[in-house]
């Protein structure tokens, strides 16, 4: 792994925000260590725009089978981590700490519990979870309020990231109510769907005392044990990753059976979008990509397309739109939809010049994954299917290609469209969650428009996207203001930085008042 261009070892920045704030970071994946998908992105570049603003942040994360700390050059901590459990597997872990450094100072602290993590994969294998995660993450989230209360400068804010840290704000308020007394504990919802939900019998794992089984606290209303819902209930504060999905997630429709909790927690939630790091997504600056370009430099754009045509086996057409898919296969992403609409237009192609050429790069359901094999298949001259995980390949196609295609059936955030932007690769999205928040039409704004949206995730309304999408293309002068407009849109983190940075300030101001 090639960690040189994420880690530029630099002191810690000088203080732009009100207060230097120490900010603890849990998260289960992290960039560019362990990656499934926009978590990983979001638990290195925001505590990176935090650091930047002067803050002390440090994130937490558990040192995976694939991670290898001294080939890595992690330094180890004296001391081990003792995690009290109480669970039924074991009273106590003392767990290795290993350390290394991101950009502007932040610290990531690796936690290393072999029985848990030391395996392949980070919450299952091969479609299949791990049988033993309620006991894993019930040991994350105790690891994390412990490394917490034992850092060497007190902790400000403890900030957890979905399900699997849930529970570390039911274990800071159960059993350490008056040291946490003065810590603001936030929750960031990145994907409602993923609770981590798990039996009853597996409430052995979590350690809590019997009390917690006989109520509501940490269980919902099928009866399941619910890592997620434990901590919206428990949390100080609770986010999610765009405004548009804030709102959503109060909805019957997609509040996935706790919409009612966040409706009374509304006070609480805010919704705060995502930005890129623009070091690691960004064409002038990308080592992954055949040739760097920017605004001035497009041709170095054609150069990627051949690059990726060739690459992946499609004929070198240079005149050909090229449409990308980066993306997880499953329900959420549309590709039951993606699929058929593909075909449909494909088989409608009557010349060599009609048409476009797909390249997707995905892993995940294997229903997906076989038809993704049989439309390459069908149509060898215009569909790639690249199946797995490969951070070198989803830059190329950010690069490479000329449209973006986005048809998630719902959207927190999405992080694909907001990078093809800066690569001049215009998104077509259908209008959901985050998707409809970054992404303008050009229909509806000729002047201003980023790419392509549809209202309805249907076959026809996303085979209109990709037409219009395909039609704009062949006409350049149409085509290039339109990608320098997205190259141009600036989604950095400092806006959105700002924003934790005013919530966490905001918990530290009602703790005094409470004191
Ligand atoms: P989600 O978090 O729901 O998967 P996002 O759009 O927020 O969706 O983030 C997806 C992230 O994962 C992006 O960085 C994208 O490049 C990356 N990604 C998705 N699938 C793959 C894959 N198969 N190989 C490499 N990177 C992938």
């Amino acid at each position: 792994m090639d960690l040189s261009r994420y880690i530029i070892t630099q002191d810690a920045s000088e203080l732009v925000a009100e207060k230097r704030l120490t900010i603890v970071f849990g998260s289960a994946e992290v960039a560019p260590f362990s990656k499934t998908g926009g978590l990983a992105d979001v638990a290195a570049s925001l505590p990176t725009a935090l650091a930047q603003r002067g803050h002390n942040v440090v994130v937490f994360t558990p040192l995976y089978g694939h991670l290898d700390p001294h080939q890595m050059r992690m330094s180890r901590r004296l001391k081990p981590l003792e995690v009290p459990r109480q669970a039924k597997t074991q009273d106590k872990v003392e767990a290795t700490l290993w350390e290394t450094r991101l950009s502007h100072g932040v610290q990531v602290c690796f936690v290393q519990a072999d029985d848990y993590f030391g395996r392949e994969g980070l919450y299952g294998y091969d479609d299949q979870s791990f049988e033993d995660n309620a006991d894993r993450f019930s040991f994350f989230g105790r690891a994390i309020v412990e490394f917490t209360r034992r850092h060497a400068l007190p902790v400000d804010v403890m900030h957890c990231n979905d399900w699997h840290t849930g529970l570390a704000p039911v274990y800071a308020s159960h059993y350490y109510a008056d040291e946490f007394a003065d810590i603001t504990t936030m929750l960031t919802i990145h994907n409602l769907a993923y609770q981590g939900k798990f039996t009853p019998d597996d409430f052995q794992f979590t350690g809590l005392p019997k009390s917690f089984a006989d109520t509501s606290k940490v269980f919902d209303a099928n009866g399941d044990l619910n890592f997620l819902k434990s901590g919206i209930q428990y949390a100080d504060r609770i986010t999610t990753v765009s405004p548009g999905y804030a709102d959503e997630i109060q909805t019957a429709e997609r509040g996935e059976a706790l919409h009612e909790l966040l409706s009374e927690r509304s006070g609480d939630l805010e919704g705060i979008t995502n930005g890129a790091d623009y070091n690691v997504w960004s064409p002038d600056v990308d080592r992954h990509i055949e040739v760097q370009y920017d605004v001035e430099s497009l041709n170095g754009k054609r150069r990627n397309k051949a690059d990726l045509q060739h690459r992946m086996g499609l004929p070198i057409r240079p005149t050909l739109p090229m449409v990308g898919v980066i993306s997880r296969l499953t329900e959420q992403k549309g590709i039951d939809v993606l699929i058929p609409t593909v075909r449909t237009l494909l088989s409608d192609v009557k010349s060599d010049r009609d048409g476009f050429q797909l390249v997707v790069l995905g892993e995940g359901n294997k229903e997906y994954r076989d038809q993704l094999q049989q439309l390459q298949q069908d149509f060898p001259n215009r569909v790639a299917f690249h199946h797995g995980h490969s951070e070198p390949l989803a830059h190329r196609i950010q690069a490479g290609a000329d449209i973006l295609a986005v048809p998630s059936r719902y959207e927190p955030c999405g992080l694909t469209q907001i990078y093809a932007m800066r690569y001049g690769t215009v998104p077509v999205v259908h209008a959901t969650g985050g998707l409809a928040d970054t992404v303008s039409d050009l229909r509806d704004d000729p002047d201003t428009g980023t790419g392509f949206v549809f209202n309805e995730l249907t076959e026809d309304a996303f085979a209109g996207a990709l037409e219009r999408a395909c039609a704009a293309y062949r006409n350049y002068r149409r085509w290039r203001p339109l990608m320098v407009r997205a190259m141009n849109r600036d989604f950095s983190w400092d806006e959105s930085a700002r924003r934790y940075e005013s919530l966490y300030m905001a918990g530290i101001r009602d703790e005094m008042a409470a004191e």
